[in-house]
């Protein structure tokens, strides 16, 4: 059988690194250059690939195909692929069948990393051999390679879904939806909801799909479609027998008539989104049958990935608060809501087609000042002049950093949660976020 790869990044060489052990011809293609480290595994694997281009003759007699995720469907060599007939799948999709346990896959358009670490550490901490992939870490692949029994939860975006066949998560949890990536969909929201929810086409009765049922999207979907797996829905308005809901600013969470109680004020993340979140974790740590002991402890000793409302440091008594990671509005949402205090608000940069009415009560009750970090900022300016007295704009981080130390008082709350995107000033969201913790740490 003829494997080919396209796109060595962490997930194709992992996936080569499998294909191999599995007996498979492979041949990795990329039509960039891979890095040094990449090409030294493959080397020492004895894989033949090529780069700067994707040679036909290779490439078109596969038996099956290997597509990165960042590769589009409108790419020419995938589109000979399709003609030809040829299956074009996920790593997800190829690694799944050499697993030999259940997988635990998440999705969503916010809140994929945090409910996907969060519940590893659930799983982990009860002494689970349990693995973290998918959009995070270490490819699945090479994971799977070295240990096919471990017990994985995996992040999955809805690219990675796109080429989702047969595989079937035991658990599926969708996050929320809320429109991203349009660009990639014909700019049909409907297609990147159906997208997300190829998450639970393969699913049986014996299967579960954990959702957020306060989100508009995804009732709408299940109103309107079938999924065979049982429906475990979370919320923060409404209560279930199974699922997971609020009382007293207690999570109840309840699956099989067994029910754990734990406090909102417990948890070490903070912010109504992350309840959203615990409440997912906690579902799957319940299905998994974690004791209610570690899940408790476990949702109050998380640490967080970086650039998540990750909290900087207190300088003059301002809070500096990283969130980079929120590149949409909804994620600025939640961390507007999340704040209590006046706040200096950071934002800008590249908008992905942002409406920002949902903002405009939170920005009313807690924004003091606006810094706009972005290249263009007219849309910004334009939303929030009518309510917020001082709007000034920064073309670097050091500089929007100076301005909002300037404009904040004790007791307040400096935020970066920038609504958009990075690459107009910024190589990554990362690079933001570690560019304001540094000016932070010079203030
Ligand atoms: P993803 O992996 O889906 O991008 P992250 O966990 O990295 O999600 O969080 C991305 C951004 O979304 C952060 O700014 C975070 O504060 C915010 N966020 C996290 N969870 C949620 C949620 N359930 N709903 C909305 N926003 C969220």
């Amino acid at each position: 059988m003829r494997l080919v790869i396209l796109g060595a990044g962490e997930s194709g060489v992992g996936t080569a690194l499998l294909g191999k052990k599995e007996g498979y011809e492979v041949f990795v293609s990329d039509f960039g250059s891979i890095s040094e480290k990449y090409q030294k595994i493959l080397n020492e694997e004895k894989i033949e690939w090529e780069q700067q281009q994707h040679t036909e003759s290779k490439i078109l007699n596969a038996d099956v195909v290997v597509k990165s995720p960042g590769i589009p469907d409108k790419a020419p060599i995938v589109k000979k692929l399709h003609e030809k007939g040829i299956k074009v799948i996920s790593e997800i999709e190829f690694v799944y069948q050499f697993a030999k346990n259940t997988s635990i896959a998440i999705t969503g358009s916010n809140g994929k990393t945090t409910t996907t670490m969060l519940t590893y550490h659930l799983l982990k901490q009860e002494g689970l051999n349990v693995g973290l992939a998918g959009n995070i870490g270490e490819s699945y692949a090479k994971q799977v390679a070295i240990d096919p029994e471990k017990l994985f939860v995996l992040e999955l975006s809805s690219f990675q879904l796109d080429g989702n066949i047969d595989y079937n998560p035991h658990i599926a949890i969708i996050t929320n939806i809320s429109p991203d990536h349009l660009d990639r969909y014909e700019y049909k929201y409907e297609n990147y909801i159906a997208s997300k929810f190829r998450i639970t086409m393969n699913q049986t009765e014996e299967d579960y799909l954990i959702y957020d049922a306060d989100d508009e999207a995804i009732n709408n979907w299940l109103k309107n479609n079938q999924t065979k797996a049982q429906l475990v829905p979370f919320s923060l308005t409404k209560k279930f027998e199974k699922g997971a809901y609020l009382e007293d600013n207690n999570i109840i969470a309840m699956i099989n008539n067994e029910k754990i109680t734990v406090p909102v004020a417990e948890i070490a993340i903070e912010g109504k989104h992350n309840v959203k979140n615990a409440m997912a974790a906690t579902l799957v740590a319940q299905m998994m049958r974690v004791r209610k002991q570690t899940i408790r402890e476990s949702l109050s000793n998380f640490q967080n990935a970086e650039h998540r409302l990750e909290k900087v440091a207190k300088i003059n008594k301002v809070q500096y608060i990283n969130d980079s990671k929120a590149t949409n509005v909804n994620a600025t949402y939640f961390a507007l809501e999340s704040m209590n205090t006046p706040t200096v608000w950071i934002v800008g940069g590249v908008d992905k087609g942002n409406d920002y009415d949902e903002l405009m009560t939170f920005v009313h009750e807690k924004v003091k000042a606006i810094i706009c970090l972005g290249i263009d900022n007219t849309k910004i300016i334009n939303a929030f002049s009518p309510i917020v007295d001082l709007i000034v704009e920064a073309s670097s981080m050091e500089e929007a950093v100076k301005l909002a130390s300037k404009a904040s008082e004790e007791g307040d709350t400096v935020l970066l949660s920038p609504a958009c995107a990075s690459f107009d000033l910024f190589t990554s969201y990362e690079d933001r976020g570690t560019q304001f913790k540094n000016e932070v740490q010079k203030l």
